[in-house]
């Protein structure tokens, strides 16, 4: 198969992106293995990626995009970082899995217990679906108690128990939940406002709960809030799971919980642990991980899972940063956040763009639209309900400049988004901005 040619006018049908996505619809449902990333929300085709470097990705037609995705978090170095080329390409010479104990999976979940203070042990998992589909079954053991509350807008991955009331693609896809999920599998979950500390029962066995919630758009914890779950759970001798797949090691150089000083009974985690590779992790205190098979009563296993080129990946990550690092990246998005604000606001549009260490997400809305930044789900999707969102993403897009297609994600800027990248996106968006105005002025 001939590759597109790379900025020519002539560009081999099947080469392009739009050839490659016709196949893609022939050969998998819908034309892609995650629903977030087809354009269902924002109209139009997806191009179809050949090759990332850094902060860009380049489709099969040879065009590059600055890239605001980064595989919505997985990625936090740039594509294609030589240390982790590196380390993947060691790991694979040595063969890529055993079934069989390796020392990459003790050296990372070192590192993670090492930058998470009361995660004493942490059992890997292949993606953070499994994640939290198994600290929840770890939670309902340990109490003995079966009932799950969990908050609105916030994804824990699409188990059964846990999309009910779902961010991210659900929201974008304006699902209840899903088609093939039994009302019994969702009877014993609660689905309460994110930002409220509810009244729980004695038959809560967990809360799980992003701290802040990054699959929504961004909506940080308001302040009480993760503090009053912890009493909550205290109380009912519940136990506090921070589902932590975006923002451990992402927002900051471990887990939420060392910057607002409320430690939960269990984590989970994923994307930025396994540098690109697939991989999830959930962690507690040594008491509560004892009860998980074989030493406990509580089975859970995978033949992928501690995969040798996944945490050789996600071990490179984390030993190539400093608290130092993550500190410089967080000044970095807090301006950039800053300027995106300015620069969209002078087209006119309304804006608003919330920061919690190294993530941010940006509000979009008419002109005249008073913009706070949203507290729950219901205040993010009225904001993605004013419809400049799509028609934003697209003015983006014409400018090469690529963030997720669906209102309820954040941005995501990593270490290869240095000061002159950052700007380029300011300056698209900007201009993308004034293409929006003008779209509304002639409707
Ligand atoms: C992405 C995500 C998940 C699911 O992880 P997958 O690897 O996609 O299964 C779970 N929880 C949160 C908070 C996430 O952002």
């Amino acid at each position: 198969m001939a590759d597109g040619a790379a900025g020519g006018a002539h560009v081999p049908a099947a080469g392009s992106n739009a050839a490659w996505f016709a196949r893609a619809r022939r050969a998998i449902p819908g034309g892609v293995d995650s629903p977030v990333r087809s354009f269902s929300a924002v109209g139009g085709t997806p191009f179809t990626v050949a090759r990332g470097e850094g902060p860009w990705v380049t489709d099969v037609e040879g065009v590059r995009y600055l890239d605001l995705i980064q595989s919505y978090g997985a990625i936090l170095l740039g594509h294609a970082h030589p240390v982790v080329v590196e380390a993947v390409r060691r790991a694979a010479t040595l063969g890529s899995s055993f079934g069989m104990p390796t020392p990459g999976e003790v050296l990372l979940a070192e590192a993670i217990c090492t930058r998470v203070p009361g995660c004493d042990q942490v059992r890997f998992v292949s993606s953070g679906t499994e994640a939290a589909m198994s600290a929840v079954r770890l939670a309902r053991g340990v109490t003995g108690r079966t009932r799950v509350v969990k908050f609105a807008g916030c994804y824990h991955g699409h188990s059964d128990a846990l999309l009910a009331g779902g961010g991210s693609g659900v929201a974008t896809l304006g699902l209840p939940g899903s088609a093939g999920v039994p009302p019994g599998a969702v009877a014993d979950t609660l689905v309460l406002p994110y930002n409220v500390v509810p009244e729980l029962g004695d038959d809560v066995a967990c809360v799980v709960v992003e701290p802040v919630a990054a699959n929504m758009n961004l909506v940080p914890p308001v302040p009480g809030f993760l503090d009053g779950l912890r009493a909550a759970c205290d109380a009912a001798g519940a136990l506090l799971v921070f589902d932590e797949v975006i923002s451990g090691f992402r927002a900051g150089p471990g887990s939420l919980s060392s910057s607002h000083g409320v430690v939960p009974d269990l984590w989970c985690f994923g994307k930025v642990i396994g540098g690109g590779l697939p991989i999830g992790a959930f962690g507690g205190r040594r008491e509560i991980m004892a009860a998980l098979s074989p030493s406990g009563p509580v089975y859970q296993a995978g033949t992928l899972s501690g995969n040798p080129l996944a945490t050789a990946a996600g071990l490179a990550v984390l030993q190539h940063l400093t608290a130092a690092d993550y500190a410089a990246l967080a000044a970095r998005v807090a301006r950039f956040a800053a300027d995106l604000v300015a620069a969209v606001s002078s087209s006119g549009l309304s804006a608003v763009a919330p920061v919690v260490g190294t993530l941010t997400g940006l509000y979009v809305a008419p002109p005249g639209v008073a913009l706070g930044v949203p507290v729950d789900y219901d205040g993010a999707s009225a904001v993605a309900a004013t419809g400049v969102f799509p028609r934003f993403f697209h003015a983006l897009l014409r400018r090469r400049v690529v963030i997720a297609p669906g209102a309820y994600e954040v941005l995501f800027c990593g270490f290869a988004h240095d000061e002159a990248v950052l700007s380029l996106a300011v300056e698209a968006a900007g201009e993308a901005a004034l293409d929006v105005v003008d779209e509304l002025a002639r409707r």
